[in-house]
């Protein structure tokens, strides 16, 4: 076992070197061939099997806001200048929104903290105005009223609630994904990590102050037939290295590997921070549209920030064309639909050679099934052909019939 995990070690820090080194920029990066002892010292988790009747599960398509060349999270240097404004962009997180958010939150602090600091003295706290109230524009409010409980702040959302948002569709992993193929030198990397990094001292802190549950927040294991690019580039000092070895399903008699890494639970994370936005006096109105710049810089607020997600490359707002639309897809099966509630795990790939990505993330009430990236897709319509496709093709990879991906 020593010296099987050593191997594993080693062998994983050469793959995830390449990675790092920004060789493999793609999702999966090779197909583990070792021979190894079993994970988890031989005990056999419960696998998954979906009913394929629409009646057990749910579909769900979100559009990511991907961002080629990376995300935003920036003070605009032209924009506003003119009127007094201090504009700060936090947009374009692709697939790793979630993942982000609190790195990204904690940028925007430190901007703030900077325009406050050059003020004349004596002068008053300056008014904030949140534009968006997915995920990258709650954390912002919560990290702007735990820093300054009584500066003036107020959310302006196009959305009429959180369920309008691409944030609430998202499966939850703390996994920088997608994104993670705009960072390809190592100094882009580095900067990548960086926010990754802080994030994770954010949702860790949770677990330090008990709020943990109150966020949805809980540890998870990912397991998977190859190294995956997007918690590889982590590295060891983010998340643990992963551990190598046979697969703990009965069917899927496979080598692979075992990442640590956290549930962040979509519809209990944002619920929770509304729930909190409400008790600090930080208000937000909801399906208020700020249709075009001229109409954002007559905000009264002198401190824009602009986490509008893909609300970024709207031809009337910003209209950053780098902001590009991917679809994805989800099925999302409740616990009380004949599946096992004891999954407590995620699982990514099966698929041979990687492809098509296929993944399942067991949360707090359901368990979200997806494997779809569609490049410049902005369609939102549930096709019910794909969502039975997703479960079919998870049922297809645990009774070990990979060749069934689909
Ligand atoms: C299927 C799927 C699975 C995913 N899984 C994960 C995952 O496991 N882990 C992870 O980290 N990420 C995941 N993501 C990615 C994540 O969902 C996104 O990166 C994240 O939701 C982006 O957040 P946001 O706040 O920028 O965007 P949104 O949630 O879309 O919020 C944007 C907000 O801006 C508002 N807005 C837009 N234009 C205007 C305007 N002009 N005026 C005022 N308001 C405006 C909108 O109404 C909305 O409230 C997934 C995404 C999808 C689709």
């Amino acid at each position: 076992m020593g010296d099987a995990a050593t191997l594993s070690r080693r062998r994983f820090l050469r793959l995830g070197a390449a990675a790092i080194g920004g060789l493999a920029a793609p999702a999966v990066i090779g197909i583990a061939k070792v021979e190894a002892a079993p994970l988890r010292g031989g005990q056999i988790l419960p696998a998954p099997k979906f009913v394929l009747q629409p009646s057990a599960y749910r579909g769900v398509v979100g559009i990511r806001p991907h961002r080629e060349g990376g995300f935003l999270c920036d003070i605009d240097l032209v924009l506003g200048a003119a009127q007094g404004k201090h504009i700060i962009h936090n947009y374009g997180h692709g697939g790793a929104g979630i993942t982000l958010s609190f790195g990204c939150a904690m940028k925007v602090g430190s901007l703030v903290a900077k325009i406050i600091k050059d003020q004349p003295p004596g002068r008053p706290l300056p008014k904030v105005a949140i534009l968006g109230s997915g995920i990258i524009g709650l954390t912002v409010a919560k990290q702007l009223r735990d820093t300054y409980p009584v500066m003036k702040i107020r959310i302006l959302t196009k959305s009429a609630s959180i369920a309008e948002t691409t944030s609430i569709k998202a499966g939850g992993q703390f996994a920088p994904s997608g994104i993670n193929s705009e960072y390809r030198t190592a100094g882009q990397m580095k900067m990548l990590r960086g926010y990754v990094a802080d994030s994770l001292t954010r949702i860790k802190a949770a677990f330090h102050d008990g709020s943990y549950q109150k966020y949805g927040i809980r540890e998870r294991k990912n397991y998977t037939v190859e190294p995956v690019a997007d918690l590889d580039l982590c590295g060891p000092d983010i998340l643990p290295l992963p551990n190598e070895g046979g697969l703990p399903f009965t069917n899927l008699r496979r080598e692979g590997y075992e990442y640590s890494t956290y549930l962040i639970d979509p519809p209990i994370f944002l619920a929770e921070l509304v729930r909190e936005m409400g008790r600090k006096q930080v208000p937000i109105l909801w399906s208020h549209e700020v249709r075009d710049i001229p109409s954002m810089l007559a905000l009264p607020e002198t401190i824009i920030i602009n986490c509008t997600g893909l609300g970024s490359n709207a031809r009337a707002f910003i209209n950053d064309d780098k902001v590009k639309p991917v679809r994805g897809a989800l099925a999302v099966i409740p616990y009380d639909q004949g599946t096992p509630a004891n999954l407590k795990y995620f699982f990514s790939g099966g698929c041979v050679g990687g492809s098509p990505i296929a993944y399942m993330f067991s949360r707090n009430a359901d368990i979200v099934v997806g494997g779809s990236y569609d490049y410049d897709n902005s369609d939102t319509t549930v096709d019910p052909a794909e969502i039975k496709r997703l479960l079919f093709r998870m049922n297809q990879i645990f009774i070990g019939n990979p060749d069934m991906c689909v």
